[in-house]
């Protein structure tokens, strides 16, 4: 059965002081328009989870900010059996034109598939109306559209996923996806390079967006982050820290409880050590081993140079929909152990507890704001939210230059991309560079910033959704 989950209505006010007066008024048009395309309507989103992972960051933050402007909507996640899943993670691998598992996409995956869909839209159709615009989340939600489209609704499809050069394993996951997909009125990718032909007639580009004003992205002093890597145990705990706390959602003030649960590998960075950070789920096409082993070099060739690495990502347990994370962990620990103790030492690895979704993304704020340097080492990305999150803290970037990555970084005007995903000693060579040169890495975090700013915050999201479904109507 599908669940709902609620979210608070935001008023969009929060964005005016950051905002011209034309472009203040153009929200406000905006926000007008998209209450009378969808009056008398519900705008539903539908995917296949409520925590962890870049779509169930983006949702919750979009559509309080549509309730706040006076819209409709509701957020539903389908679920699925532990079959089901393996299935969808091996479309989201093929998408990206990946192997994955190389588990079969055959007769038999298309019928549990279709099954676990045929139950969830069953019950989603007491709840849509005829009329209603329903956003399909991701390969997890495609085979809703054809019974929600026979009952009246508007379907459209988004994917967050993607492949710049597309293959027969590409291929072979829009054939699985096709006859969903038929259904759908529109389409809409982070990504030209994305669009497959099968949707070419009726496909629109999106980027995402991350919301300036989430616990995730709130302003924290310096200080305050340190104190809450202090309390939580990812770094040592300085003398005289502040207070580790952060402001809720709903305005009231909380304190990262200590130890929060932390599951970590290695000694405690010193305080003032700097830190080289990658937060990611626990997935192989995320590379973490790879950012281990790229830091490795690094400190082989230069065991002088002041830097720890950290690693981290949800508990494996909060993921539902990730069958794949624990043994992920599981490996990058196995390579943790194979490191001579120097290494060990310098390298840690965090899984943060997603109990309290937002305690958790005060503790990957303060990470983000805490590094030296961000990376993002993906051997594949659709769109790679950690790197916009840490570029509007102007903290200096080192990306792969693969998919949305190479929209979001511009090299060497705000971030660095390293060309081939697969060469370490590049990757290693540009983490390098940002950690000796910090003029260097100072102005690629401004230029960081105002990049974010201008392209990837709700705002131009807003208007470009409000666009979306002013063509479902033409
Ligand atoms: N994230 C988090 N806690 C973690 C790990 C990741 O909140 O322990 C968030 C991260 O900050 C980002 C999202 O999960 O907002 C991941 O999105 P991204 O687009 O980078 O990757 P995806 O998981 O969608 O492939």
């Amino acid at each position: 059965k599908p669940f709902e989950v609620h979210v608070q209505a935001r008023s969009l006010a929060c964005f005016q002081p950051a905002l011209t007066g034309a472009e203040w008024a153009a929200l406000q048009a905006n926000a007008e328009q998209a209450r009378d395309q969808l009056a008398g309507h519900t705008f539903w989103n539908v995917n296949s989870t409520a925590r962890g992972g870049g779509v169930a960051e983006l949702l919750p933050r979009m559509l309080a900010y549509a309730r706040g402007a006076g819209v409709d909507t509701r957020w539903m996640v389908v679920q699925g059996t532990p079959a089901f899943f393996r299935i969808t993670k091996r479309l989201h691998h093929a998408l990206h034109g990946s192997r994955g598992d190389g588990s079969p996409l055959g007769p038999s995956e298309r019928a549990c598939y279709d099954e676990v869909l045929r139950d969830n839209a069953e019950e989603l159709l007491v709840l849509v109306r005829p009329g209603d615009v329903v956003l399909l989340h991701d390969p997890q939600t495609a085979g809703l559209a054809p019974t929600l489209a026979a009952a009246g609704a508007r379907v459209i499809w988004r994917c967050h996923i993607g492949c710049d050069t597309p293959d027969e394993e590409v291929a072979r996951a829009w054939a699985f996806l096709a006859p969903g997909l038929s259904a759908a009125r529109l389409a809409v990718f982070s990504r030209a390079a994305y669009v497959p032909p099968l949707l070419a007639d009726r496909s629109v580009v999106i980027p995402p967006s991350i919301d300036i004003f989430a616990v995730k992205n709130q302003p924290m002093a310096p200080e305050v982050a340190s104190a809450i890597l202090g309390h939580t145990g990812l770094v040592a705990l300085a003398p005289e820290a502040p207070e580790p706390v952060f402001t809720r959602t709903d305005g009231v003030p909380a304190r990262v409880s200590r130890g929060a649960d932390i599951v970590r590998l290695g000694s405690a960075p010193a305080p003032g050590a700097p830190l080289v950070v990658q937060v990611s789920r626990w997935d192989p096409l995320k590379d973490p081993v790879g950012v281990l082993r790229g830091f490795a070099l690094l400190l082989r060739e230069s065991p002088d140079l002041r830097a720890d690495l950290v690693l981290a990502g949800p508990s494996v347990l909060s993921v539902a929909d990730d069958p794949e994370a624990a043994a992920t962990l599981e490996n990058v620990i196995s390579v943790w152990r194979e490191q001579p103790r120097f290494l060990r030492q310098r390298v840690h690895l965090a899984s943060l507890p997603m109990v309290d979704p937002e305690e958790n993304a005060a503790i990957v704020n303060a990470l983000q704001r805490h590094a030296a340097v961000v990376v993002q080492k993906s051997l594949r990305e659709g769109f790679g939210l950690t790197v916009t999150e840490a570029m509007w803290k102007a903290r200096p970037v080192v990306a792969s230059a693969v998919g949305g990555l190479q929209d979001q970084v511009r090299h060497e005007v705000d971030g660095l991309l390293v060309r081939d995903p697969g060469d370490l000693p590049a990757f290693a060579a540009c983490v390098r560079r940002l950690l000796e040169e910090p003029v260097l890495a100072a102005r690629l975090g401004t230029q960081a910033h105002e990049h974010v700013r201008v392209h990837y915050t709700a705002v131009r999201h807003l208007s470009d959704l409000v666009a979306l479904l002013e063509q479902l109507d033409s």
